[in-house]
């Protein structure tokens, strides 16, 4: 039988599931389909599991340099299946908690693969949704005033590079390893590799990195790239850069080897396992867009920004339309898009203003735009930077390596950017954040008491360096 709803959302990761919180706040009677897991990507495969892993490397390395701190531990080891289980434990508990929110808001879910179908006798328009049910009982017929895809993504491959889920992995499977390889390959240096790079370091494996660009995170700013690579080369992690991946692996006596043109010289590598990560393709087959007049470009939904698609009742959120592919991006543009089919007449989402973040060791994160685009785009600039070594807080954490820097324009006072890299720099950001949404000086935040003795005090040194005036420089 038929069922109407006032808005259809199919999939419920990140974006999807708070979509329809919001909705059903609005009134809206709504329902969710979801082929795998309510949470998604985030909770399932991303966002959650990686940082428990990543929070059971750093216990591991700080407890194994204890005596840096006076603490005498010898014989420290590692039990990877405890480590595994404790992950799954806060997925399971976290999950638990999505599932009863859908109740809470009265959100159907449907559990199955959901299709858009063309005009039908259900409706003149494209937008039904038919959704073939995991179960195996018969198909679900929705008819929704409007639809949001919110079908995420999944990793990429490299021609020659195919996942096998054994030797060579994307980072689906490295989540599920049930022992740790020795030594490992990870191509692509971007956010993701960083932050496996990192932890696979602090569990004491031997990592490579390879970047096709000039440095490891190349979309942030220069400087955070350089001291991001003498921090990981100081740890003893291989990164190579300049490096064009060859189209094949060889895999021999449980070995994976590749060759990569190095700035024009040819070099092989080898390890136990490699891990291909090189961006994720949004999940647009099998969802019926052939059936409406949405329009995709290099395989991303094109939307406006309340994030209708060409057909104005169906939106698209999250991964699947590109961008900055982050939770947070993806369920705020499910409220914007909620809030526009309520008729609550939201405010577009300004992208230059969502805080990035890399949760490795050390962490970065940034809101605005980098130096080199500033200079690109003809600012005047002044900038402040304050490095970690000479706070207080940092040298107690025994963790100093990194700084905070603030790109200012110098004509107009403007805060551009504001990069950091260091302890806690992730949980730190917002402050940046929202002095930028307040249009905030350098000035301002300076004058803002940090509290002493605190990480962000790097923010107000920083503020105080952007007029030469910071005080313990
Ligand atoms: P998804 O979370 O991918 O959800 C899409 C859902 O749609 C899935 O559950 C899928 O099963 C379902 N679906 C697909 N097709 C259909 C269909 N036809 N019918 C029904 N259901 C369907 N972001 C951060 O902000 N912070 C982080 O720390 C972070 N860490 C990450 C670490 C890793 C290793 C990875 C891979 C990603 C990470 N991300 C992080 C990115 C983040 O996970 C994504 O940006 C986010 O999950 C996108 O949410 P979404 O709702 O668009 O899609």
């Amino acid at each position: 039988m038929a069922q109407e709803y006032d808005l259809v959302i199919l999939g419920g990761g990140t974006g999807g599931y708070v979509a329809a919180i919001r909705a059903s706040q609005l009134g809206l009677k709504t329902a969710i389909v979801e082929k795998g897991k309510l949470g998604g990507t985030c909770l399932h495969k991303g966002c959650i599991p990686s940082k428990a892993l990543l929070r059971s490397a750093e216990v591991f390395a700080t407890t194994k340099r204890g005596e840096d701190f006076g603490v005498i531990t010898s014989d420290v080891s590692l039990d990877f299946g405890k480590v595994q289980a404790r992950k799954n434990k806060i997925i399971d508990q976290l999950h638990k908690g999505v599932q009863h929110l859908m109740k809470q808001g009265k959100i159907d879910v449907y559990e199955g693969i959901g299709r858009i179908l063309g005009p039908s006798i259900f409706s003149p328009m494209p937008g039904t949704i038919s959704v073939e049910m995991n179960n195996g009982t018969e198909n679900e017929m929705l008819i929704p005033k409007n639809v949001i895809v919110a079908t995420g993504s999944r990793p990429r491959t490299l021609p020659g590079l195919e996942i096998d889920g054994q030797l060579v992995i994307s980072s689906d499977e490295a989540l599920q390893l049930e022992a740790l390889p020795k030594s490992i390959i990870i191509v692509g240096g971007g956010v993701i590799g960083i932050e496996w790079a990192s932890m696979l370091s602090d569990f004491g494996i031997n990592v490579t990195v390879i970047e096709f660009a000039d440095r490891i995170i190349p979309t942030e700013d220069k400087d955070i790239s350089k001291e991001m690579q003498r921090v990981l080369k100081k740890r003893g992690i291989n990164l190579v850069t300049s490096a064009k991946v060859l189209p094949e692996t060889i895999i021999k006596d449980q070995e994976v080897s590749i060759s990569a043109e190095v700035k024009g010289v040819l070099k092989q590598f080898k390890a136990e396992k490699l891990l291909v990560s090189v961006g994720r393709q949004a999940n647009l087959e099998g969802i019926g867009l052939e059936n409406t007049d949405i329009q995709t470009e290099n395989g991303f939904i094109v939307t406006n920004e309340f994030n209708q698609t060409k057909e104005s009742h169906i939106y698209a959120i999250g991964d699947v339309i590109g961008g900055l592919q982050l939770a947070h991006v993806a369920s705020h543009e499910g409220i914007i898009a909620v809030e526009h089919i309520a008729g609550e007449k939201p405010s577009p989402m300004n992208y230059n203003l969502v805080s990035r973040c890399i949760y490795s060791n050390p962490e970065v994160s940034s809101v605005g735009i980098t130096e080199e685009q500033a200079k690109e785009k003809g600012h005047k600039l002044k900038i402040g930077k304050f490095s970690f070594r000479a706070i207080g807080k940092a040298l107690v954490f025994g963790d100093s390596d990194g700084f905070v820097k603030i790109v200012a324009d110098s004509e107009t006072d403007d805060i551009l950017g504001v990069h950091m890299i260091g302890p806690h720099v992730t949980d730190m950001i917002t402050e940046a954040g929202l002095a930028m949404v307040l249009d905030a000086t350098p000035w301002e935040i300076a004058h803002t008491i940090h509290p002493h003795p605190t990480l962000t005090e790097a923010i107000g040194e920083a503020a105080l360096a952007v007029d030469g005036k910071a005080i313990h420089s």
